[in-house]
């Protein structure tokens, strides 16, 4: 991304400067640091012919709020300056100098989403209770401590995924115990005694660390990361834990550790939480003449397939399972996440992705453990309904979204949610998964809208 910029400036090739009016904007391929200097009052919809839904582009658009299609391929280059567009980022379509029966009903659309999200705004602070009274957790995941405030406002009722990489990523060196303590504090501030759930460094893969240099490797995302890398030096992580552990004192902290595959990778990790909470508990019962009674939780991201599958051995050593929807999908259907033409098919509502959350939370419940979902799928309109059905207990989401999930749960009954992951259950691909909860849905809803006019 720097080295474009650089080489703009060197030969005298100005980026191309966006319209002073709102726009939609369409692009070859977007990295994070330009979506993020995007003025979101201009910006309203933004198409790219490459990239994937889960990268961290996407992520990122969906957190400013920016309806995005990435991945559209190339066809999308070819549409001509001016020409309006429909953007449906909820679905992943972009719609073409539409009909003015086709815009109608965008508008009209966009009118309800608007007020529904007005609506959800006015009760972010209620918890989200099926209308038969199941309760789900809504959370927030963030990659920044300084936004856990903003999280709260929006009605989250904790953090369910700290990206902690990103607080390594701020800084030039690893941040030493001193930094780390003060930033994990301030998120721990800002939640007042909600749940923090932090995410031990995951680097590697689609997330480098510039002065973490890891072996050139023909596969990263099958090579050195998350857990696996952290492992090889253990000292980085037992001063994440430290910090961890000492900024949240007796606040409730649940500490849990990415790309784990099996329960040796889990003992492992665990082992190093275990020896720096006694040293702690000893320094704090020396000092103080009585224990100190921590509210911690240690759990596993579920995001590698064979996680999944051998959650039964997993689940009596954690206290939660975490679903990791963006890399489990990933790793199950073998499709790089942010695949530039693939991606598109890398489909977290995919029948077999939806098995491995179902044998999840059989494992999890069967020893007394909740589970969560902290991938993409969380927050994704058809998909809430499928996960409150599978038994799924939290999810976390983007901050901007909960509010909307919040109300999408009230909206539900736990019936109707099973029979939703009874009916996703039983598909061969995504598409059917999603034609079929369409079907199930539109019972009650408008007609489905036609599919013309659409790259
Ligand atoms: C995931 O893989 O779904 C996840 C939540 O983690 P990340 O996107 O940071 O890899
Ligand atoms: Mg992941």
């Amino acid at each position: 991304d720097v080295g474009r910029r650089v080489l703009g400036v060197l030969t005298d090739t100005p980026l191309p400067s966006a319209p002073e009016t709102p726009h939609v904007l369409v692009t070859e391929d977007i990295g994070p640091s330009d979506v993020a200097r995007l003025d979101t009052s201009r910006v309203r919809g933004l198409v790219t012919a490459l990239g994937g839904a889960t990268s961290h582009s996407a992520i990122l658009a969906r957190s400013l709020g920016i309806p995005a299609v990435v991945g559209a391929g190339p066809s999308v280059l070819a549409i001509a300056d001016g020409s309006e567009l429909i953007v449906d980022g909820e679905r992943g379509r972009v719609s073409v100098m539409p009909s003015a029966s086709r815009r109608a009903r965008a508008e009209e659309a966009i009118a309800g989403h608007e007020q529904r999200q007005a609506a959800a705004w006015e009760t972010r602070m209620a918890p989200a209770i099926t209308r038969d009274g199941h309760q789900v957790e809504v959370v927030a995941n963030l990659g920044n401590t300084a936004h856990a405030g903003d999280a709260v406002e929006r009605g989250a009722e904790g953090v369910g995924l700290l990206r902690t990489e990103f607080v390594f990523m701020a800084h030039p060196q690893a941040p030493d115990l001193a930094t780390q303590t003060a930033q994990y504090g301030e998120a721990l501030d800002a939640l007042d005694g909600r749940p923090l759930v932090a995410r031990t460094l995951d680097v590697g893969g689609d997330k480098p660390l510039p002065y973490w240099p890891l072996p050139r490797e023909d596969n990263p995302f099958l090579g050195l990361r998350g857990i696996r890398l952290a492992l090889t030096r253990p000292e980085v992580l037992e001063t994440q834990v430290r910090a961890l552990l000492m900024a949240a004192g007796s606040r409730p902290i649940r500490l849990m550790f990415p790309m784990v595959k099996d329960l040796a990778e889990l003992r492992a990790a665990r082992a190093i939480v275990e020896r720096v909470r006694s040293e702690l508990d000893a320094a704090h019962e020396a000092e103080h003449g009585q224990p100190l009674m921590r509210d911690v939780q240690v759990g596993v991201m579920i995001e590698i397939p064979s996680a999944a599958l051998t959650a039964a051995s997993i689940a009596p050593e954690v206290d939660f399972f975490s679903v990791g929807t963006n890399d489990l999908t990933q790793y199950t259907l073998a499709i790089d996440r942010g695949h530039a033409t693939l991606s598109a098919q890398a489909d977290g509502l995919h029948p077999a992705v939806l098995r491995l959350i179902e044998m999840t939370v059989a494992a999890a419940h069967a020893h007394g453990a909740w589970v969560g979902v902290c991938g993409e799928l969380a927050s994704d309109d058809q998909a809430v309904g499928v996960l409150v059905g599978l038994g799924v207990d939290e999810l976390s989401v983007s901050s901007r979204q909960i509010p909307l999930v919040k109300a999408r749960v009230r909206e539900l009954d736990l019936t109707m949610a099973r029979e939703q992951a009874r009916v996703a259950l039983a598909q061969p691909t995504s598409e059917d998964v999603r034609s079929a909860l369409d079907s199930l849905i539109e019972q009650n809803a408008q007609p489905h809208p036609r599919q013309e006019e659409q790259v």
